[in-house]
Order: C-alpha cells, then sequence, then structure tokens
C-alpha cells in the first residue's frame, strides 16, 4: 500500500474544501484535497446561483469551476474519486486509508457535505431513476412537457421548482404546512409563476408507479382527506443530512448528525475541523461554507504552528 504524507488533509472538494485548501496551502501547508466524487461538490448541480457576493447570477459548475481554478495556482494534491475505507482522526497522526492508499497528516479539515433527506414513504426508493430525482438540474429535461411534483417549503424545494418551470408543463409544489421557509424573493418567484400549483397542507403518502413513476399519493392535513397527483416526476427537496457515516463517531455531533464545532471551525478532536454543510451551522450557504474553510485552512497552520513550538519547548 503507498504512504502519502501531507500537512494537511481535507476530505471533500466542494466550496468549503476548495476553500479550505486555498488558505492552508497559503499558510505553506503540504494538502491533500480528497473526494469520493469530482471536485466541485453539490453546487455543481445548482442551477443558478444568486447570492454569492460579487456575482449577481452564475451557474454552480461555473462557481465551482473558478475554485478550481484558482487552488491550481498552489501546492493542493488532488485526489477525486477515492474510495475511503477507515478514517483515524483521534491519534496524533489522522490517517485516510482509500482503496489504495494511506494518507497522513497532523491536521484535517472535514468538509464532506449533506445530502437530500429521503422521504421513506412507499415508491420512494425503488423509483429512484425511474421518477425519482434529487437533482433537478441533472434530470430536468427528461420532463419536457410532463407534469412532476416538488416536494418542500425550503429554499431548496422552491428554487428547483422554479428550474423545472423550464421544462415542465405544470409544477405541483406539495408543502406540509400553509406558510414556506424560503427566502421571500424566492416565494415571491414562486406565486408569481402560472407553471406552479400549490399544494399546501399535503404530506406525501406513496410514490405511485407503472414501471416508472406516474403519480403521488398525499394526505391533506386538515381533513386528511387522501388525494393523488398525476405526474411523471417527483424530485423530493425536505431537506439535508449530514455526510458522516464514514467517522464512525469518532466526534461530537448534533441531535441530527451535525459535527459540533466552535468558532475556529475546531471539533472535538485535535487537529480535526469541520467546514461548510456537514457542521451545525445556523446558515448553509456557498457563502459561508467557503468563509468556514477559509478559517479553518489557517488554523490549521496556526495549529501545526503551535505543535512545532511545544517540540522545540520539550
Ligand atoms: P430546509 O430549509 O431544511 O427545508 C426543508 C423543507 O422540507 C421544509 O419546508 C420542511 O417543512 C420540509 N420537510 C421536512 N421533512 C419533511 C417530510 N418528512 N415530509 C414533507 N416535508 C418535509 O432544506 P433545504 O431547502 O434543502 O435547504 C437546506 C439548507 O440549504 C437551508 O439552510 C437552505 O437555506 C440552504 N439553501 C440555500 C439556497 C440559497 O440560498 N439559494 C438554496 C438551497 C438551499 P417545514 O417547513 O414544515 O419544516
Amino acid at each position: 500500500m503507498v504512504e502519502k504524507n501531507f500537512d494537511c488533509i481535507i476530505l471533500g472538494a466542494g466550496p468549503a474544501g476548495l476553500s479550505s485548501a486555498l488558505y492552508a496551502a497559503r499558510s505553506g501547508l503540504k494538502v491533500a484535497l480528497i473526494d469520493t466524487s469530482a471536485i466541485g461538490g453539490a453546487p455543481s448541480n445548482y442551477c443558478e446561483i444568486e447570492n454569492y457576493l460579487g456575482f449577481k447570477k452564475i451557474q454552480g459548475y461555473e462557481l465551482c469551476e473558478r475554485f478550481e481554478n484558482h487552488i491550481d495556482d498552489f501546492k493542493v494534491e488532488k485526489f477525486p474519486y477515492e474510495e475511503i475505507q477507515n478514517i483515524d482522526l483521534i491519534s496524533p497522526i489522522k490517517k485516510v486509508t482509500t482503496l489504495n492508499c494511506v494518507f497522513s497528516a497532523k491536521t484535517l479539515i472535514i468538509a464532506t457535505g449533506a445530502k437530500n433527506k429521503k422521504l421513506g414513504i412507499k415508491g420512494e426508493i425503488e423509483n429512484i431513476g425511474h421518477g425519482v430525482s434529487y437533482c433537478a438540474v441533472c434530470d430536468g429535461a427528461f420532463y419536457k412537457d410532463k407534469t412532476v411534483s416538488v416536494i418542500g417549503g425550503g429554499n431548496s424545494a422552491l428554487e428547483e421548482a422554479l428550474y423545472l418551470t423550464k421544462f415542465a408543463k405544470v409544477v405541483y409544489l406539495i408543502h406540509r404546512r400553509d406558510t414556506f421557509r424560503a427566502d421571500s424573493i424566492i416565494q415571491k418567484r414562486v406565486f408569481e409563476n402560472k407553471k406552479i400549483k400549490l399544494v399546501l397542507n399535503s404530506t406525501p403518502q406513496e410514490i405511485l408507479s407503472n414501471e416508472k413513476v406516474c403519480g403521488i399519493k398525499i394526505r391533506n392535513s386538515l381533513t386528511n382527506e387522501i388525494n393523488t397527483i398525476n405526474c411523471e416526476g417527483v424530485f423530493p427537496y425536505i431537506g439535508l443530512k449530514p455526510n458522516v457515516e464514514m467517522f464512525n463517531a469518532q466526534l461530537r455531533q448534533d441531535e441530527n448528525g451535525f459535527i459540533i464545532t466552535d468558532v475556529t471551525m475546531k471539533t472535538s478532536a485535535d487537529g480535526v475541523y469541520a467546514v461548510g454543510d456537514v457542521r451545525n451551522t445556523p446558515l448553509r450557504q456557498v457563502i459561508t461554507a467557503v468563509s468556514d474553510g477559509a478559517i479553518a485552512g489557517v488554523e490549521a497552520s496556526k495549529y501545526l504552528m503551535n505543535e512545532q513550538e511545544k517540540l522545540v519547548n520539550t
């Protein structure tokens, strides 16, 4: 097995990981940027980003490409599509074992992000790829002139519903309450869009299919009435779940599994930091992920300097 030594390992190459890499590398650290998938992270699949300061409107993939181009000027070794087998966060030397390599470093930054939560209803998992999708940008074009349902009342659901109107003839937006938590600017656009039909106070019960999705059964929470909406696609956007399974509870997490950090992004393990959507943060945005990464990159460098001083003084 090949062994590779670094000053800092960054797990996850989305905006938080890329920003951590930039700041750690600019502080002079030898950085490994590891991802189980491509470089760029979740925003590569977002339609348009309108709230990243300095860019009134930019495609998600374009912003991520710019982030990657920026770190390419520095000493960052990129390892996309790694299959991670084991992670030791507790020993003084942190180790990440992949199929072909053992990566080691005294500091490690977790930027593994979060994934879409599942509804957990009949017909959901069985129909992934047959009408159930968690990525409107990837699959929206398959629904040209068709009818789709989007579930949820947050920014993701409303933004993706708007995106789907580019293709679908009708987009049902199914939400369990009668008020939305999405930003008001997005709500206004949804209310003004004639293709979006609001289905409020309604909870999904079952996704119906006949080889492919053909409808969704919903229950009205005020009347208990069960109704079926005929549609060819269902896009659940009901919140996020942190990507933490690989850490086997080595770190302190909150009740929803998000990693707890202090203001310096430090976790409960020495030399380990968490940034972006995976940590318990009050705001999950590209701009806050990037800000977390800047703090963690610099803190990792300070930590290594302190460790060095301790060695010199003993
Ligand atoms: P979210 O804000 O947590 O919203 C999840 C929505 O799903 C809520 O409306 C919730 O209903 C509903 N829900 C939860 N569980 C449900 C269930 N079992 N059945 C039916 N409905 C359910 O999640 P999100 O929209 O994915 O956003 C995640 C984070 O990313 C947020 O911080 C968001 O602001 C951020 N984000 C930002 C942008 C942007 O700024 N452009 C874009 C996308 C996401 P209740 O409202 O009743 O709880």
